[in-house]
Protein backbone atom coordinates (compact mmCIF):
# COMPACT_ATOMS: atom_id res chain seq x y z
CA UNK A 1 0.00 0.00 0.00
CA UNK A 2 1.71 3.57 -1.24
CA UNK A 3 1.16 6.23 1.41
CA UNK A 4 -0.80 9.54 0.38
CA UNK A 5 1.87 11.77 -1.09
CA UNK A 6 2.48 14.95 1.33
CA UNK A 7 5.67 17.04 0.12
CA UNK A 8 9.20 16.62 1.96
CA UNK A 9 9.38 18.35 5.25
CA UNK A 10 11.99 21.28 5.11
CA UNK A 11 14.66 20.99 8.03
CA UNK A 12 14.43 23.20 10.52
CA UNK A 13 18.12 24.03 11.27
CA UNK A 14 17.38 26.25 14.53
CA UNK A 15 17.28 22.70 15.98
CA UNK A 16 20.78 22.23 17.55
CA UNK A 17 20.67 18.62 16.43
CA UNK A 18 20.18 19.17 12.53
CA UNK A 19 22.38 22.13 13.01
CA UNK A 20 24.97 20.10 14.04
CA UNK A 21 24.00 17.60 11.57
CA UNK A 22 24.49 19.56 8.65
CA UNK A 23 27.69 21.02 10.23
CA UNK A 24 29.38 17.29 10.26
CA UNK A 25 27.80 16.75 6.70
CA UNK A 26 29.92 19.96 5.29
CA UNK A 27 32.84 18.32 7.00
CA UNK A 28 32.54 14.97 5.77
CA UNK A 29 32.25 16.04 2.17
CA UNK A 30 35.54 17.52 2.17
CA UNK A 31 36.84 13.70 1.98
CA UNK A 32 35.71 13.78 -1.53
CA UNK A 33 35.92 17.25 -2.99
CA UNK A 34 38.27 17.27 -5.69
CA UNK A 35 37.13 13.50 -6.79
CA UNK A 36 37.10 12.99 -10.42
CA UNK A 37 33.83 11.48 -11.56
CA UNK A 38 33.17 9.80 -15.18
CA UNK A 39 29.97 9.76 -17.77
CA UNK A 40 27.73 7.04 -17.78
CA UNK A 41 27.20 5.31 -20.73
CA UNK A 42 25.55 2.14 -21.23
CA UNK A 43 25.86 1.23 -17.97
CA UNK A 44 29.49 1.30 -18.16
CA UNK A 45 31.91 4.79 -16.82
CA UNK A 46 33.99 6.41 -19.31
CA UNK A 47 36.48 8.46 -18.16
CA UNK A 48 37.87 11.36 -20.82
CA UNK A 49 41.00 13.52 -20.63
CA UNK A 50 39.05 16.86 -21.28
CA UNK A 51 36.98 17.85 -17.72
CA UNK A 52 34.59 20.31 -16.15
CA UNK A 53 36.57 21.18 -13.29
CA UNK A 54 33.16 22.08 -10.79
CA UNK A 55 34.98 25.23 -8.43
CA UNK A 56 32.73 26.12 -5.34
CA UNK A 57 31.47 30.08 -6.35
CA UNK A 58 31.84 31.24 -2.31
CA UNK A 59 35.83 29.91 -2.82
CA UNK A 60 36.93 29.77 -6.48
CA UNK A 61 40.20 28.18 -4.93
CA UNK A 62 38.14 25.05 -3.74
CA UNK A 63 37.49 22.11 -6.43
CA UNK A 64 34.12 20.27 -6.15
CA UNK A 65 35.22 18.07 -8.41
CA UNK A 66 36.69 16.88 -11.57
CA UNK A 67 33.95 15.44 -14.23
CA UNK A 68 34.28 14.02 -17.67
CA UNK A 69 33.57 15.46 -20.76
CA UNK A 70 31.59 13.94 -23.09
CA UNK A 71 32.53 15.04 -26.83
CA UNK A 72 30.32 14.12 -29.79
CA UNK A 73 31.00 10.88 -30.28
CA UNK A 74 29.66 10.31 -26.59
CA UNK A 75 26.97 11.60 -27.08
CA UNK A 76 26.84 9.19 -30.11
CA UNK A 77 27.30 6.52 -28.07
CA UNK A 78 24.71 7.33 -25.24
CA UNK A 79 22.05 7.80 -27.97
CA UNK A 80 22.59 4.60 -29.12
CA UNK A 81 22.11 3.08 -25.85
CA UNK A 82 19.37 5.00 -24.89
CA UNK A 83 17.62 4.06 -28.10
CA UNK A 84 18.57 -0.01 -27.20
CA UNK A 85 17.90 -0.14 -23.91
CA UNK A 86 14.59 1.35 -24.81
CA UNK A 87 12.93 -1.82 -26.19
CA UNK A 88 13.04 -3.20 -22.85
CA UNK A 89 12.49 -0.43 -20.60
CA UNK A 90 9.25 0.50 -22.30
CA UNK A 91 8.04 -3.34 -21.34
CA UNK A 92 8.87 -2.81 -17.41
CA UNK A 93 5.79 -2.41 -15.12
CA UNK A 94 4.62 0.76 -14.88
CA UNK A 95 4.47 -0.32 -11.16
CA UNK A 96 8.29 -1.65 -11.49
CA UNK A 97 9.27 1.86 -13.05
CA UNK A 98 7.71 3.82 -10.16
CA UNK A 99 9.21 1.59 -7.35
CA UNK A 100 12.14 2.52 -8.75
CA UNK A 101 11.61 6.23 -8.33
CA UNK A 102 10.62 5.61 -4.58
CA UNK A 103 14.05 3.40 -4.31
CA UNK A 104 15.76 6.22 -5.34
CA UNK A 105 14.17 8.50 -3.31
CA UNK A 106 14.46 6.77 -0.11
CA UNK A 107 17.98 6.23 -0.61
CA UNK A 108 18.41 10.26 -1.56
CA UNK A 109 16.83 10.86 1.99
CA UNK A 110 19.26 8.89 3.59
CA UNK A 111 21.83 10.71 2.05
CA UNK A 112 20.01 13.96 2.86
CA UNK A 113 22.27 16.20 4.51
CA UNK A 114 25.47 15.26 2.39
CA UNK A 115 23.48 16.09 -0.52
CA UNK A 116 22.63 19.40 0.88
CA UNK A 117 26.40 19.64 2.06
CA UNK A 118 27.32 19.02 -1.68
CA UNK A 119 25.07 21.40 -3.14
CA UNK A 120 26.10 24.16 -0.40
CA UNK A 121 29.35 24.01 -1.98
CA UNK A 122 28.29 23.74 -5.93
CA UNK A 123 25.54 25.71 -6.11
CA UNK A 124 26.59 28.62 -3.31
CA UNK A 125 23.38 28.01 -2.03
CA UNK A 126 22.29 28.67 2.18
CA UNK A 127 21.65 25.84 3.77
CA UNK A 128 18.01 26.41 3.79
CA UNK A 129 17.59 26.88 -0.07
CA UNK A 130 19.41 23.52 -0.40
CA UNK A 131 17.96 21.64 2.06
CA UNK A 132 14.62 22.90 -0.26
CA UNK A 133 16.21 22.14 -3.38
CA UNK A 134 17.35 18.30 -2.11
CA UNK A 135 13.66 17.63 -0.95
CA UNK A 136 12.17 19.16 -3.98
CA UNK A 137 14.26 16.35 -6.12
CA UNK A 138 12.52 13.71 -4.19
CA UNK A 139 9.20 15.22 -3.97
CA UNK A 140 9.53 14.72 -8.08
CA UNK A 141 10.18 11.21 -7.11
CA UNK A 142 7.70 10.70 -4.77
CA UNK A 143 4.61 12.62 -6.66
CA UNK A 144 6.17 11.67 -10.30
CA UNK A 145 6.12 7.46 -9.15
CA UNK A 146 2.44 7.92 -7.74
CA UNK A 147 1.46 10.09 -10.69
CA UNK A 148 2.24 7.23 -12.89
CA UNK A 149 0.59 4.24 -11.27
CA UNK A 150 -2.49 6.62 -11.76
CA UNK A 151 -2.23 6.99 -15.27
CA UNK A 152 -1.18 3.45 -15.95
CA UNK A 153 -4.30 1.68 -17.60
CA UNK A 154 -5.08 5.30 -19.33
CA UNK A 155 -8.07 7.54 -19.14
CA UNK A 156 -11.39 6.87 -19.73
CA UNK A 157 -12.88 6.73 -23.49
CA UNK A 158 -16.97 5.59 -24.28
CA UNK A 159 -17.68 2.33 -26.01
CA UNK A 160 -20.30 1.97 -28.61
CA UNK A 161 -22.58 -1.39 -28.82
CA UNK A 162 -20.31 -4.13 -30.34
CA UNK A 163 -17.03 -2.28 -29.68
CA UNK A 164 -14.39 -1.81 -26.51
CA UNK A 165 -12.54 1.10 -26.62
CA UNK A 166 -9.41 1.83 -24.60
CA UNK A 167 -7.75 4.99 -24.60
CA UNK A 168 -3.75 4.36 -23.07
CA UNK A 169 -0.57 6.16 -22.71
CA UNK A 170 2.87 4.94 -24.27
CA UNK A 171 6.04 5.67 -24.07
CA UNK A 172 7.84 7.71 -26.74
CA UNK A 173 11.64 7.01 -26.96
CA UNK A 174 14.78 8.89 -26.21
CA UNK A 175 14.60 11.28 -24.30
CA UNK A 176 17.27 14.38 -23.96
CA UNK A 177 17.38 15.95 -20.45
CA UNK A 178 19.37 19.70 -20.18
CA UNK A 179 18.52 21.32 -17.04
CA UNK A 180 20.15 24.76 -15.54
CA UNK A 181 22.17 24.95 -12.96
CA UNK A 182 20.05 27.00 -9.95
CA UNK A 183 17.87 24.04 -8.93
CA UNK A 184 20.78 21.90 -9.62
CA UNK A 185 19.49 18.95 -7.67
CA UNK A 186 15.39 19.20 -7.89
CA UNK A 187 15.16 20.39 -11.93
CA UNK A 188 17.68 18.18 -12.47
CA UNK A 189 16.04 15.07 -10.56
CA UNK A 190 12.36 16.18 -11.69
CA UNK A 191 13.41 16.50 -15.67
CA UNK A 192 15.02 13.21 -15.29
CA UNK A 193 12.87 10.75 -13.80
CA UNK A 194 9.46 12.27 -15.50
CA UNK A 195 10.84 10.64 -18.70
CA UNK A 196 12.06 7.44 -16.78
CA UNK A 197 8.69 6.55 -15.15
CA UNK A 198 7.04 6.79 -18.30
CA UNK A 199 9.32 4.35 -20.03
CA UNK A 200 11.36 6.60 -21.70
CA UNK A 201 15.04 6.38 -22.03
CA UNK A 202 17.31 9.59 -21.41
CA UNK A 203 20.94 11.12 -21.94
CA UNK A 204 21.18 13.90 -19.35
CA UNK A 205 23.52 16.45 -20.23
CA UNK A 206 24.10 18.47 -16.80
CA UNK A 207 24.47 22.50 -16.29
CA UNK A 208 28.32 22.75 -16.73
CA UNK A 209 28.53 24.92 -13.40
CA UNK A 210 26.96 21.82 -11.28
CA UNK A 211 27.82 18.27 -12.91
CA UNK A 212 28.87 16.84 -9.14
CA UNK A 213 25.53 16.99 -7.69
CA UNK A 214 24.34 15.39 -11.07
CA UNK A 215 26.49 12.84 -11.09
CA UNK A 216 25.47 12.06 -7.28
CA UNK A 217 21.97 11.28 -8.34
CA UNK A 218 23.26 9.04 -11.15
CA UNK A 219 25.01 6.85 -8.74
CA UNK A 220 21.86 6.60 -6.53
CA UNK A 221 19.88 5.36 -9.63
CA UNK A 222 22.17 2.34 -10.37
CA UNK A 223 22.01 2.12 -6.92
CA UNK A 224 17.98 1.77 -6.78
CA UNK A 225 18.75 -0.69 -9.68
CA UNK A 226 18.02 1.14 -13.21
CA UNK A 227 19.20 -1.29 -16.09
CA UNK A 228 21.45 -0.42 -18.01
CA UNK A 229 21.31 1.96 -21.17
CA UNK A 230 18.01 3.40 -19.44
CA UNK A 231 19.93 6.63 -18.38
CA UNK A 232 23.32 8.32 -19.79
CA UNK A 233 25.13 10.84 -18.19
CA UNK A 234 26.73 12.86 -20.74
CA UNK A 235 28.35 16.47 -18.89
CA UNK A 236 29.72 18.97 -21.79
CA UNK A 237 29.74 22.34 -23.84
CA UNK A 238 25.87 23.22 -24.46
CA UNK A 239 26.66 24.85 -27.74
CA UNK A 240 28.78 21.49 -28.71
CA UNK A 241 27.08 18.32 -27.26
CA UNK A 242 23.78 19.87 -26.20
CA UNK A 243 22.90 20.97 -30.49
CA UNK A 244 24.26 17.19 -31.16
CA UNK A 245 22.21 15.59 -28.85
CA UNK A 246 18.96 18.19 -30.44
CA UNK A 247 19.67 17.95 -33.98
CA UNK A 248 19.85 14.04 -33.20
CA UNK A 249 17.72 12.12 -35.66
CA UNK A 250 16.89 9.42 -32.68
CA UNK A 251 15.71 12.04 -30.38
CA UNK A 252 12.30 12.05 -29.45
CA UNK A 253 11.44 14.50 -26.74
CA UNK A 254 13.73 17.27 -25.59
CA UNK A 255 13.15 18.44 -21.70
CA UNK A 256 15.27 21.33 -21.17
CA UNK A 257 14.97 24.22 -18.54
CA UNK A 258 17.01 27.09 -18.60
CA UNK A 259 17.20 30.39 -20.11
CA UNK A 260 15.22 31.95 -23.00
CA UNK A 261 18.11 32.06 -25.36
CA UNK A 262 19.32 29.00 -25.66
CA UNK A 263 15.30 27.60 -24.50
CA UNK A 264 14.42 29.37 -28.31
CA UNK A 265 17.74 27.94 -30.15
CA UNK A 266 16.31 24.62 -28.55
CA UNK A 267 12.72 25.14 -29.97
CA UNK A 268 13.73 26.03 -33.54
CA UNK A 269 16.41 23.58 -33.68
CA UNK A 270 14.21 20.83 -32.54
CA UNK A 271 11.20 21.91 -35.25
CA UNK A 272 13.41 20.81 -37.95
CA UNK A 273 13.03 17.12 -39.18
CA UNK A 274 16.62 15.32 -39.68
CA UNK A 275 17.61 12.75 -42.35
CA UNK A 276 16.41 9.23 -41.10
CA UNK A 277 14.19 11.00 -37.97
CA UNK A 278 10.69 9.35 -38.17
CA UNK A 279 8.74 11.58 -35.38
CA UNK A 280 8.45 14.95 -34.90
CA UNK A 281 10.40 16.12 -32.16
CA UNK A 282 8.19 16.99 -28.94
CA UNK A 283 9.73 19.79 -26.56
CA UNK A 284 9.38 21.02 -23.26
CA UNK A 285 10.92 24.48 -22.78
CA UNK A 286 10.38 26.10 -19.32
CA UNK A 287 12.79 29.63 -19.74
CA UNK A 288 13.68 32.65 -17.28
CA UNK A 289 10.96 35.08 -15.98
CA UNK A 290 10.77 38.79 -14.99
CA UNK A 291 8.78 38.23 -11.70
CA UNK A 292 6.11 40.89 -10.15
CA UNK A 293 4.81 41.75 -6.69
CA UNK A 294 2.09 44.11 -6.62
CA UNK A 295 1.13 45.73 -3.77
CA UNK A 296 -2.96 47.20 -2.90
CA UNK A 297 -3.16 50.38 -0.60
CA UNK A 298 -5.23 48.55 1.96
CA UNK A 299 -2.55 45.63 1.97
CA UNK A 300 -0.73 44.34 5.46
CA UNK A 301 2.54 46.26 4.53
CA UNK A 302 5.21 44.74 6.88
CA UNK A 303 4.29 41.33 5.01
CA UNK A 304 4.55 42.47 1.74
CA UNK A 305 7.70 44.23 2.38
CA UNK A 306 8.88 40.96 4.31
CA UNK A 307 8.14 38.73 1.17
CA UNK A 308 8.94 41.41 -1.16
CA UNK A 309 12.78 40.70 0.07
CA UNK A 310 12.22 37.14 0.32
CA UNK A 311 10.53 37.14 -3.50
CA UNK A 312 14.14 39.15 -4.60
CA UNK A 313 17.06 38.01 -2.69
CA UNK A 314 16.55 34.35 -1.82
CA UNK A 315 19.17 32.53 -3.59
CA UNK A 316 20.88 35.75 -4.78
CA UNK A 317 17.74 36.27 -7.11
CA UNK A 318 18.90 33.24 -8.82
CA UNK A 319 15.41 31.92 -9.03
CA UNK A 320 13.38 32.04 -12.55
CA UNK A 321 10.20 32.64 -10.12
CA UNK A 322 12.59 35.73 -8.18
CA UNK A 323 10.79 38.74 -7.93
CA UNK A 324 12.72 41.32 -8.83
CA UNK A 325 10.42 44.28 -9.92
CA UNK A 326 7.93 45.33 -7.33
CA UNK A 327 4.84 47.38 -8.23
CA UNK A 328 3.32 49.36 -5.47
CA UNK A 329 0.50 51.78 -4.77
CA UNK A 330 1.36 55.33 -4.82
CA UNK A 331 -0.35 55.82 -1.39
CA UNK A 332 1.99 53.46 0.47
CA UNK A 333 5.22 53.26 -1.98
CA UNK A 334 7.42 55.26 0.56
CA UNK A 335 6.81 53.15 3.63
CA UNK A 336 7.31 49.42 1.51
CA UNK A 337 10.85 50.65 -0.20
CA UNK A 338 11.79 52.18 3.91
CA UNK A 339 10.36 48.78 4.94
CA UNK A 340 12.04 46.27 2.44
CA UNK A 341 15.47 48.87 2.72
CA UNK A 342 15.35 48.17 6.37
CA UNK A 343 15.27 44.45 6.25
CA UNK A 344 18.55 44.35 3.74
CA UNK A 345 20.03 46.18 6.75
CA UNK A 346 19.80 42.64 8.68
CA UNK A 347 20.83 40.03 6.64
CA UNK A 348 24.35 38.28 6.57
CA UNK A 349 25.96 37.78 2.97
CA UNK A 350 29.04 36.03 2.75
CA UNK A 351 30.02 32.39 2.78
CA UNK A 352 26.96 29.87 3.10
CA UNK A 353 28.96 27.25 4.27
CA UNK A 354 28.00 29.53 7.46
CA UNK A 355 24.63 27.92 8.57
CA UNK A 356 23.89 31.73 9.13
CA UNK A 357 24.47 33.61 6.13
CA UNK A 358 21.57 34.11 4.19
CA UNK A 359 22.66 35.24 1.29
CA UNK A 360 25.61 33.44 -0.67
CA UNK A 361 27.52 34.29 -3.87
CA UNK A 362 26.29 34.17 -7.52
CA UNK A 363 27.63 31.42 -9.43
CA UNK A 364 30.55 32.51 -11.60
CA UNK A 365 32.39 35.42 -13.24
CA UNK A 366 30.08 35.53 -15.96
CA UNK A 367 26.89 36.10 -13.87
CA UNK A 368 29.01 38.38 -11.60
CA UNK A 369 30.11 40.36 -14.27
CA UNK A 370 26.41 40.30 -16.19
CA UNK A 371 24.89 41.40 -12.63
CA UNK A 372 27.35 44.01 -12.66
CA UNK A 373 26.86 45.59 -15.40
CA UNK A 374 22.90 45.62 -14.97
CA UNK A 375 24.03 47.48 -11.17
CA UNK A 376 25.56 50.47 -13.44
CA UNK A 377 22.54 50.36 -15.73
CA UNK A 378 20.25 50.55 -12.69
CA UNK A 379 21.72 53.67 -11.48
CA UNK A 380 21.16 55.06 -15.25
CA UNK A 381 17.40 54.30 -14.76
CA UNK A 382 16.90 54.90 -11.18
CA UNK A 383 17.50 55.24 -7.36
CA UNK A 384 19.99 53.29 -6.17
CA UNK A 385 18.76 53.16 -2.22
CA UNK A 386 20.61 49.99 -0.95
CA UNK A 387 23.57 47.98 -1.87
CA UNK A 388 25.63 48.02 -5.65
CA UNK A 389 28.77 46.76 -3.71
CA UNK A 390 30.64 43.89 -4.75
CA UNK A 391 33.51 41.90 -4.17
CA UNK A 392 34.64 38.70 -6.84
CA UNK A 393 38.36 38.49 -4.90
CA UNK A 394 37.40 35.05 -3.66
CA UNK A 395 34.13 34.31 -4.22
CA UNK A 396 31.11 36.15 -6.68
CA UNK A 397 29.90 38.34 -4.23
CA UNK A 398 27.41 40.95 -4.73
CA UNK A 399 25.01 43.06 -2.20
CA UNK A 400 21.79 42.71 -1.94
CA UNK A 401 20.94 45.83 -4.57
CA UNK A 402 17.72 47.83 -4.78
CA UNK A 403 16.85 50.86 -7.10
CA UNK A 404 13.58 52.72 -6.64
CA UNK A 405 11.41 55.31 -9.03
CA UNK A 406 12.28 52.91 -11.79
CA UNK A 407 9.67 53.34 -14.96
CA UNK A 408 8.41 50.53 -15.88
CA UNK A 409 9.88 50.41 -19.24
CA UNK A 410 13.39 50.15 -17.98
CA UNK A 411 15.51 47.71 -18.63
CA UNK A 412 16.04 46.52 -15.31
CA UNK A 413 12.08 46.18 -14.66
CA UNK A 414 12.26 44.34 -18.09
CA UNK A 415 15.25 41.88 -18.60
CA UNK A 416 16.21 38.98 -16.12
CA UNK A 417 19.09 40.14 -14.21
CA UNK A 418 19.24 36.95 -12.73
CA UNK A 419 20.62 38.37 -9.27
CA UNK A 420 20.26 39.73 -6.27
CA UNK A 421 18.96 43.31 -7.84
CA UNK A 422 15.45 44.92 -6.74
CA UNK A 423 13.48 47.50 -8.75
CA UNK A 424 10.54 49.59 -7.30
CA UNK A 425 7.71 51.52 -9.63
CA UNK A 426 4.54 52.62 -8.23
CA UNK A 427 1.05 53.30 -9.84
CA UNK A 428 -1.84 54.99 -9.41
CA UNK A 429 -5.03 52.40 -9.32
CA UNK A 430 -5.03 48.74 -8.78
CA UNK A 431 -6.17 48.26 -12.14
CA UNK A 432 -2.07 50.31 -13.16
CA UNK A 433 -0.34 47.79 -11.16
CA UNK A 434 -1.62 44.99 -12.90
CA UNK A 435 -0.92 46.19 -16.22
CA UNK A 436 2.67 47.24 -15.11
CA UNK A 437 3.18 43.51 -13.77
CA UNK A 438 1.69 42.38 -16.86
CA UNK A 439 4.10 44.58 -19.28
CA UNK A 440 7.41 41.89 -19.82
CA UNK A 441 7.89 39.51 -22.29
CA UNK A 442 7.61 37.35 -19.87
CA UNK A 443 4.97 35.13 -17.48
CA UNK A 444 6.14 32.85 -15.55
CA UNK A 445 4.94 33.78 -11.62
CA UNK A 446 3.40 36.80 -9.56
CA UNK A 447 2.45 37.98 -6.00
CA UNK A 448 -0.60 40.16 -5.09
CA UNK A 449 -0.61 41.78 -1.85
CA UNK A 450 -4.09 42.98 -1.16
CA UNK A 451 -7.46 42.84 1.56
CA UNK A 452 -9.83 43.70 -1.17
CA UNK A 453 -11.46 40.57 -2.39
CA UNK A 454 -12.42 42.86 -5.99
CA UNK A 455 -8.95 43.40 -6.53
CA UNK A 456 -7.46 40.22 -5.81
CA UNK A 457 -10.81 38.75 -7.81
CA UNK A 458 -9.45 41.08 -11.11
CA UNK A 459 -6.43 40.49 -10.34
CA UNK A 460 -7.17 36.18 -11.13
CA UNK A 461 -8.63 37.64 -14.69
CA UNK A 462 -6.23 39.11 -15.68
CA UNK A 463 -2.26 38.76 -14.13
CA UNK A 464 -0.89 36.62 -16.89
CA UNK A 465 1.49 34.57 -15.54
CA UNK A 466 1.66 30.71 -14.99
CA UNK A 467 1.89 30.94 -10.48
CA UNK A 468 -0.05 33.57 -9.27
CA UNK A 469 0.09 34.13 -5.17
CA UNK A 470 -1.97 36.08 -3.20
CA UNK A 471 -0.28 37.50 -0.04
CA UNK A 472 2.63 35.55 -0.27
CA UNK A 473 5.70 35.62 -1.86
CA UNK A 474 6.04 34.95 -5.48
CA UNK A 475 9.02 31.80 -5.08
CA UNK A 476 8.95 28.33 -3.40
CA UNK A 477 6.69 26.46 -5.48
CA UNK A 478 6.05 23.03 -3.87
CA UNK A 479 5.41 19.66 -5.98
CA UNK A 480 1.90 18.30 -6.26
CA UNK A 481 0.77 21.50 -4.75
CA UNK A 482 1.96 24.40 -6.72
CA UNK A 483 2.26 22.92 -10.45
CA UNK A 484 5.02 25.03 -11.86
CA UNK A 485 5.48 26.72 -15.29
CA UNK A 486 4.93 29.64 -16.87
CA UNK A 487 2.98 31.61 -19.97
CA UNK A 488 4.47 33.62 -22.78
CA UNK A 489 8.74 33.56 -23.06
CA UNK A 490 8.40 32.02 -19.54
CA UNK A 491 8.33 28.42 -21.52
CA UNK A 492 5.52 26.03 -22.78
CA UNK A 493 4.07 26.01 -18.88
CA UNK A 494 4.31 22.33 -18.77
CA UNK A 495 3.38 22.53 -15.13
CA UNK A 496 5.98 20.13 -13.41
CA UNK A 497 5.16 18.88 -10.42
CA UNK A 498 1.11 18.74 -11.76
CA UNK A 499 -1.43 16.28 -12.71
CA UNK A 500 -0.68 17.22 -16.54
CA UNK A 501 3.08 16.78 -16.57
CA UNK A 502 3.36 12.75 -17.60
CA UNK A 503 1.41 12.58 -19.71
CA UNK A 504 3.54 15.22 -22.09
CA UNK A 505 5.89 12.31 -21.98
CA UNK A 506 4.00 9.74 -23.41
CA UNK A 507 1.70 9.27 -26.99
CA UNK A 508 -1.92 8.39 -25.85
CA UNK A 509 -3.16 5.59 -28.18
CA UNK A 510 -6.53 4.23 -29.17
CA UNK A 511 -7.51 0.73 -29.39
CA UNK A 512 -10.99 -0.30 -30.32
CA UNK A 513 -12.09 -3.61 -30.90
CA UNK A 514 -15.06 -5.06 -32.14
CA UNK A 515 -16.93 -7.65 -30.30
P1 LIG B 1 21.20 28.30 -19.77
O1 LIG B 1 22.45 29.05 -19.94
O2 LIG B 1 20.14 28.45 -20.78
O3 LIG B 1 21.62 26.77 -19.63
C1 LIG B 1 20.67 25.75 -19.38
C2 LIG B 1 21.19 24.44 -19.91
O4 LIG B 1 21.29 24.52 -21.33
C3 LIG B 1 22.59 24.09 -19.41
O5 LIG B 1 22.66 22.71 -19.19
C4 LIG B 1 23.45 24.51 -20.59
O6 LIG B 1 24.68 23.84 -20.66
C5 LIG B 1 22.57 24.09 -21.74
N1 LIG B 1 22.90 24.68 -23.04
C6 LIG B 1 23.60 25.82 -23.30
N2 LIG B 1 23.66 26.01 -24.64
C7 LIG B 1 23.02 24.97 -25.24
C8 LIG B 1 22.75 24.59 -26.59
N3 LIG B 1 23.14 25.32 -27.63
N4 LIG B 1 22.06 23.46 -26.82
C9 LIG B 1 21.61 22.70 -25.79
N5 LIG B 1 21.85 23.00 -24.49
C10 LIG B 1 22.54 24.13 -24.22
O7 LIG B 1 20.52 28.63 -18.35
P2 LIG B 1 21.18 28.61 -16.92
O8 LIG B 1 22.08 29.79 -16.78
O9 LIG B 1 21.74 27.26 -16.62
O10 LIG B 1 19.91 28.78 -15.99
C11 LIG B 1 19.33 30.01 -15.71
C12 LIG B 1 18.09 30.24 -16.56
O11 LIG B 1 17.17 29.18 -16.35
C13 LIG B 1 17.35 31.50 -16.18
O12 LIG B 1 16.90 32.16 -17.35
C14 LIG B 1 16.16 30.98 -15.37
O13 LIG B 1 15.06 31.84 -15.36
C15 LIG B 1 15.87 29.71 -16.10
N6 LIG B 1 15.11 28.78 -15.27
C16 LIG B 1 13.81 28.53 -15.61
C17 LIG B 1 13.04 27.68 -14.82
C18 LIG B 1 11.60 27.40 -15.15
O14 LIG B 1 11.04 26.46 -14.61
N7 LIG B 1 10.97 28.17 -16.02
C19 LIG B 1 13.61 27.07 -13.70
C20 LIG B 1 14.95 27.33 -13.41
C21 LIG B 1 15.69 28.18 -14.21
P3 LIG B 1 26.03 24.55 -20.13
O15 LIG B 1 25.84 24.70 -18.66
O16 LIG B 1 27.07 23.58 -20.52
O17 LIG B 1 26.11 25.87 -20.83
Amino acid sequence: MIKEYSHEPFTDFLIEKNYREMEQALEHIKSYLGKKHSLLIDGKNVETDEEITSINPANKEEVVGYVSKASKEHAEDAMKAAHHAFESWRLWDAEARAELLFRAAAITRRRKKELTALLIKEGGKPWKEADADIAEGIDFMEYYGREMIRLKDGAPVKSRDGEKNKYIYTSMGVTVVIPPWNFAFAIMVGTTVAPIVTGNTVVLKPASNTPVIARAFIDILQEAGIPKGVVNFCPGSGSEVGDYLVDHPLTHLISFTGSREVGTRIYNRASQVREGQKWLKRSIIEMGGKDTVVVDKNADLEAAAEEIFVSAFGFSGQKCSAGSRAVIHEDVYDRVVERVVKIAETKKVGDPVDGKTYMGPVIDQSSFDKIMDYIEIGKEEGRLVYGGKSDDSKGFFIDPTIFADVDPKARIMQEEIFGPVLAFSKGGDFKELIEIANNTEYGLTGAVFSNNREHLEYAKGHFHVGNLYFNRNCTGAIVGYHPFGGFNMSGTDSKAGGPDYLPLHMLPKTISEML
